[in-house]
């Protein structure tokens, strides 16, 4: 929930904008401000037309850009009253990569019982007890602490 939680602003297109870039915060309605620049499209933003010689553009006066406005930014719980569907589609993405991010209860077990669990892993060839904890493993179930200390004393026979 976390990654939810901080505060990343969207235009209301969906475009992720910088938080270096928004102004004028509003947490309780989740609302903000960013500079919105509209890129001269005769000199693309250069400021210069070619033509026999380099010459200023006229068209923006050679600032590069048409106009400069202010644009309002949301959080993805504003986004959601905004643009529903871009918010929904957003969230999805969201939801679906911290899935990935956050290990299992399993994940977290096997990496601190790494170690033995490795061992358990080597010698599962050589005997069935071993075996089953390690297909228990593999069918997602860690393993219990009289599991553990069992394996632990079956090992021993190879120490
Ligand atoms: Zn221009």
């Amino acid at each position: 929930m976390s990654q939810l939680k901080k505060a990343s602003w969207y235009d209301i297109s969906g475009k992720v904008i910088s938080s270096g870039r928004v102004s004028n915060v509003d947490l309780k309605k989740g609302k903000g401000e960013y500079e919105y620049r509209a890129v001269c499209d005769r000199c693309n933003g250069s400021g210069v037309v070619k033509r026999f010689y380099r010459s200023q553009c006229t068209k923006c006066h050679s600032s590069g850009y048409l106009f400069t406005t202010k644009r309002e930014v949301y959080t993805l719980n504003a986004l959601f009253t905004v643009n529903r569907p871009v918010a929904c589609r957003i969230y999805r993405e969201i939801k679906s990569l911290t899935a990935e991010a956050i290990p299992t209860v399993l994940e977290n077990w096997i990496a601190s019982n790494f170690g033995l669990v490795n061992q358990i892993k080597q010698r599962a060839a050589d005997n069935s007890f071993l075996k089953s904890l390690t297909e228990q493993l593999t069918a997602g179930r860690i393993l219990t602490e009289k599991q553990l200390s069992a394996a632990k004393r079956t090992l021993e026979h190879w120490r």
